[in-house]
């Protein structure tokens, strides 16, 4: 949440600045600001709304100095107004700082600036920090002046509670930028003469593929020469210069009207790179190479505990129902944002698992911590290579979906999807599971990109059925077993990109209360796989049925439904059991998808929404 970029190098930072923050957008964008330092003052354009409004806003400004910090904004202390965007000028001008996070302890620092004489002009929390900031770079000696500006930023965050990623100029250094992160991601582009930060790669890839990803506790010194890292507590750091891997190319459209359609079109390449080289050479079970633990270590596991929010958490249901049918281990499935304060009772012997595509979600990190902290091992099922959650645990599984950008997560999803089933498969065979059956679970995973293929097939089809169900207001999505966890993802879909209500429901619970939402105006989404629970699935379809309910059913190939019962149906290839989670998701993706077209909605930013969820 909220994108923030910095540039301290030999060009002019204004146009540097904002291309990279046209590319962080998708973290937040209720308003936008920029900051450069030129001719011994700050420039400063700020402009509620996207980054293309704060690109037309700064074309009013003649921007030319070569340092300067921007920042695109997901509200939360403060209203959507130009006086809160970001950034935010100190009271006696000296310093300009941008913010990702709360501060929550805001209140009591602002009473006191306020006795101090300090003033304010917004309602945000970062306004406080800067000003802070400001007080202590008044009481710096002024002899020690090389150290004078980042030793005031350091001296205030001593005093701050909460989260942030800040980046911060002073009037009186001009090439210069002090940076500092604590729960919100940060990272410096080292470039040609050039240093670039920023909240993610996207931001900098086009200029730099060399960063250092700063730790929870740093702060860095940034000037046109050089950088220096050292800890809050003054600790010198020494960086490790991170290489990225993906190209700017994977960060754009190429050729598609939204982020999310390209992504749910590149799931097929999405799953073959999850699945590289992470089967056994006798092709009857997974390997990984980063779980840390030996397969004696896994033998004593007795319990998993999966925690994690939003799209990511039906990822782990889909796991909780893999792994306790195929390796006859429980696991427990808990919100990460619950985990942190509930205080759950735990058993000796049991395994942590946390599942964060940006690898930055801040619950989840924070149940991350709890559960080390209570002494057991974490590992992480993530997407961004180094970010905080990944650095952190014990050891993890890196999904190599490439970047995602669509707010509403696709293929990242399916990936997690894939790698909770190989590693239900991995435990499975460690227990009971022969080598035969291991053998046919490998196969049926190896097939899924191609069956993900086939099923994207169907998107013309998918996409008429949308032209005509988009005039709804209300959805159930119905699934039982290791569908139920994709009935809630299509009902979420739905919700988050086309402000739809919908609801995601085991389908023989829908007797027990939301079948009273049933009628010709609510339509239902049935998951119907050829299997043991078919005919029980049938029949919910006819209690609904019954109540002029419109249904709509993913049925597998093959499989007759009664003649009438579905008003419309579209057909999933015939998998293996641990891929159908997999490949029943992708209708509702583009089902949602397209619905949120019809209907008008700028599906890359769904209203109140952004991605990376890095505030609590
Ligand atoms: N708390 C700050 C504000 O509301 C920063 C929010 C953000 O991370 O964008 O302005």
């Amino acid at each position: 949440m909220c994108g923030i970029v910095g540039y301290v190098g030999k060009h002019k930072a204004a146009s540097i600045l904002l291309e990279g923050l046209k590319r962080l957008e998708y973290r937040g964008y209720d308003s936008a600001g920029i900051a450069v330092l030129q001719g011994g003052r700050f420039n400063v354009a700020k402009k509620v709304g996207r980054v293309e409004a704060l690109v037309r806003e700064a074309a009013k400004f003649t921007f030319t100095g070569k340092t300067g910090i921007c920042h695109t904004r997901w509200a939360t202390h403060g209203g959507v107004t130009d006086a809160n965007a970001h950034p935010h000028v100190s009271s006696d001008g000296k310093l300009v700082l941008v913010h990702n996070g709360v501060i929550e302890n805001y209140v009591s620092i602002k009473k006191f600036l306020l006795s101090k004489d300090y003033t304010f002009k917004s309602e945000t929390d970062t306004e406080v920090l800067c000003n802070l900031i400001a007080y202590h770079y008044a009481k710096e000696p002024v002899s020690d002046s090389r150290s004078r500006f980042f030793e005031s930023v350091r001296k205030a965050l001593l005093h701050i509670e909460g989260t942030y990623g800040i980046a911060v100029m002073c009037v009186d250094f001009p090439d210069e930028i002090v940076a500092a992160r604590k729960g919100s991601p940060l990272l410096l582009g080292v470039g040609d003469n050039e240093f670039i930060l920023a909240s993610d790669a996207s931001a900098l890839v086009s200029r730099t593929r060399n960063v250092v990803y700063l730790k929870d506790g740093e702060l860095v010194h940034v000037t046109k020469d050089e950088f220096s890292i050292t800890t809050v507590d003054q600790a010198e750091v020494s960086p490790v210069v991170d290489q990225i891997t993906w190209s700017i190319k994977d960060a754009e459209l190429n050729g598609y009207a939204h982020f999310m359609e390209k992504e749910i079109f590149e799931q097929p390449a999405a799953l073959e790179n999850a699945m590289r080289g992470r089967f056994s050479e006798d092709g009857s079970t997974a390997q990984f190479g980063g779980l840390n633990l030996t397969a004696a270590d896994f033998r004593v596991i007795d319990r998993y505990c999966f925690t994690s929010c939003g799209t990511a958490w039906h990822a782990c249901l889909v796991a909780e129902h893999l792994i306790e049918r195929f390796a006859r281990i429980p696991v427990e499935v808990d919100y990460a944002s619950e985990f942190r304060y509930r205080n759950a009772p735990l058993d000796r012997d049991v395994l942590f698992f946390v599942v964060s595509q940006s690898g930055e979600t801040i619950d989840t990190l924070a149940a991350l911590r709890e559960a080390k902290r209570k002494g057991y091992k974490v590992m992480a099922i993530c997407n961004v290579v180094g970010s905080t959650i990944a650095r952190e645990s014990d050891g993890g599984i890196y999904q190599h979906a490439g970047p995602e950008i669509g707010v509403a997560s696709t293929k990242a999803f399916t990936s997690q999807l894939l790698i909770v089933a190989m590693f239900a498969l991995y435990v499975a065979r460690m227990r009971d599971m022969s080598y035969a059956d291991g053998a046919s679970y490998v196969q049926g995973l190896r097939a899924v990109p191609e069956l993900v293929r086939k099923t994207l097939e169907q998107a013309p089809h998918i996409k008429e059925i949308a032209s005509r169900y988009a005039k709804y207001n209300d959805f159930l999505f119905l699934g039982r077993l290791s569908l139920f966890p994709i009935a809630l993802e299509g009902a979420l879909k739905l919700k988050e990109i086309s402000y739809i209500h919908a609801e995601g429901y085991p389908a023989a619970e829908m007797k027990h209360g939301p079948i009273a939402l049933i009628n010709e105006e609510c339509p239902s989404v049935f998951f119907v796989p050829k299997g043991d629970i078919f005919n029980k699935i049938v029949s919910s379809m006819q209690e609904i049925k019954a109540r002029k309910g419109k249904i709509i059913a993913i049925v597998t190939e093959g499989c007759e439904l009664p003649a009438g019962l579905a008003d419309d149906v579209i057909t999933i290839p015939e998998c293996h059991d641990a891929a159908l989670p997999i490949i029943s998701c992708i209708p509702v993706q583009l089902l949602s998808y397209y619905i949120a077209v019809a209907r008008g909605c700028d599906v890359d930013k769904p209203r109140n929404l952004a991605k990376s969820v890095t505030v609590e």
